[in-house]
Formats: C-alpha cells, structure tokens, sequence
C-alpha cells in the first residue's frame, strides 16, 4: 500500500545520538513527524529535536528503556497523542559492552544486551503492529530493524553476545516481515559496518573506526548519515515491493 496520502510519523527508537539522530533529522527532511526516543541523554535528544523544528518540522522527545516494556507503551502514546498514529518505527536502539572473549562476560552484561537489543526491538515492532496492521484497523506502515555486520561477522574475541542479538533481528525481520506481509506492513533490516558513532567508545574502543578501517574494502569508516538514507529509503513507497530482506551498509565488508 502507498503510505503517499496518510500523515507520516516514524518513532525512533535511540534517536538522540548516532544513527538514530541522522534518521531522525532525514526523516524530519522527508515529511515524517518525527519521536525522538532517548535512554538517558535528555540534552542530545532535546537538540534532535531543535535541529527538526529549526527546518519547520514537528518531533517530540520520549525518554524510555526499550528493555522495559512499561516504557515502550508510554513512548507510543505519547507518539499517538501528540503526532498521530504511528506509520514507521526505527528499531535502532541498542548497546554493545566492552571487548572480550566470552569466558570473561557476566551473565548480566549478556542479560541486558539481549534484553535491550533483542526484546526491547521485539516489543517496539509488536507495538507497531498493533497500531499499523490492517487486521487491527491501522492503515498500515513500515519497520526498519538495525542490525549489524556483526550477525555474520560473529563478533569473536570482541563481544560473540552482540553479534548474537544481531543474529536474531535479523532471523525476527524475516519471520515478522512474512507474518504481516498481508496488512499493509513491510518489515525491513539494515546491517550497518563500522559507522563513525559514541558506540565503539561504550566498547571501550573510542578510536575502532580509525583502526579497523583497512579491514574495509572501501578503506574507511561510513556515517550515520549514509546509513540513515538507507533506512529512510526501505520506509519509503519507492520501497513498495520490498519486505523481509536485510541490506548490508558496510563498505563492502
Ligand atoms: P550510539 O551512538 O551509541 O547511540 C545509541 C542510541 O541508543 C542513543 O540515542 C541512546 O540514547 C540509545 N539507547 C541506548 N540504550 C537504550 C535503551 N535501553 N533504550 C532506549 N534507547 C537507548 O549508537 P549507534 O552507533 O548510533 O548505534 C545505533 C544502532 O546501530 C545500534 O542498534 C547498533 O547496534 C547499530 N550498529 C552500529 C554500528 C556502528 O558502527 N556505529 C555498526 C553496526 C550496528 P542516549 O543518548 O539517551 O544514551
């Protein structure tokens, strides 16, 4: 279904910072209003949010946990009562912890980037649904789900956790994207390389893009805005024809 005469409103999960941010301000370019979620940077999403408004468009700033499911369902109505039914979600957020094998990781630093990674997107595209599936009286809409090379990579002697929440988002875009393929919903996946983020310095490795990029075909890092033109183009109707696939935007890696 076209999506060309409904008023479009994408809610970004992790959109204060990183990839979420270059979404969040591609999509404000392109018509959506926009929900800027954040975990715990209220200045950085409060600036998303300017930066949006400054172009004339309209975004709001939901702080909420996506491993908290009480926190999702208030991220989505705020996003109903203050911007409309929601037409598109970015399921960026997400964390990884520092490097290292895994006989060294606790069973804590795994339970929290699973729960982040892997349920917080699982709840966010089931909220979705819900408020998008023609089955549910919705007008349909898209699902971006962020990935990451490391699905196939496998992330080992780094963080084999991570790449394993990877794993499964992409093995969830395949399943959701065929459950709901007959309502007007189209799920998709991005699997970004080695982007220029805050992200490699929670991994204890703030200078990893300058280190690792001649493992890259292309010899360098890529940027958050590289990867959100890919993410804006899967929600996109010139996308119409496209669901269930996973995009790899990693320089060739
Ligand atoms: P980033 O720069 O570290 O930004 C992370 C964003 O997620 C921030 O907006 C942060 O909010 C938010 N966030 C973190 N935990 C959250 C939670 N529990 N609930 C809600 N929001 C939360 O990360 P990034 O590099 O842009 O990464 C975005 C996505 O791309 C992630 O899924 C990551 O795995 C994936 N990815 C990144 C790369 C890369 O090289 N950068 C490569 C492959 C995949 P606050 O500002 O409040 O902290």
């Amino acid at each position: 279904m076209s999506t060309e005469n409904l008023e479009k409103v994408v809610l970004i999960t992790g959109g204060s910072r990183g990839i979420g941010a270059a979404c969040a301000l591609l999509a404000a370019r392109q018509g959506y209003k926009v929900c800027v979620n954040f975990a715990s940077n209220e200045q950085a999403a409060l600036d998303v949010v300017k930066d949006i408004e400054n172009i004339g468009a309209s975004a709001i700033a939901v702080k909420g946990d996506v491993a908290n499911e009480a926190d999702i369902l208030h991220m989505f109505a705020e996003t109903k009562s203050r911007l409309g039914l929601v037409t598109g979600l970015i399921n960026n957020a997400g964390i990884l912890s520092k490097e290292g094998r895994l006989d060294t990781f606790s069973a804590e630093r795994i339970a929290r980037i699973i729960a982040v990674n892997v349920t917080g997107s699982i709840l966010c595209a089931r909220e979705a649904v819900k408020a998008m599936s023609t089955k549910h009286g919705g007008k349909g809409g898209s699902i971006v789900n962020i990935s990451s090379v490391a699905a196939t990579l496998g992330g080992p002697n780094v963080y084999v956790d991570y790449a394993a929440t990877k794993g499964a988002i992409d093995t969830f875009t395949k399943g959701l994207a065929l459950e709901v393929a007959t309502e007007d919903i189209r799920v998709n996946g991005v699997r970004p390389g080695i982007i220029n983020t805050d992200i490699h310095a929670s991994g204890g490795r703030p200078d990893r893009v300058e280190e690792l990029k001649h493992l890259i075909p292309m010899q360098r890092g890529g940027s958050a805005l590289e990867v959100a033109e890919v993410v804006l183009w899967l929600m996109s109707d010139a996308a119409s024809y496209v669901t269930g696939t996973t995009v790899d935007v990693s320089g060739g890696r």
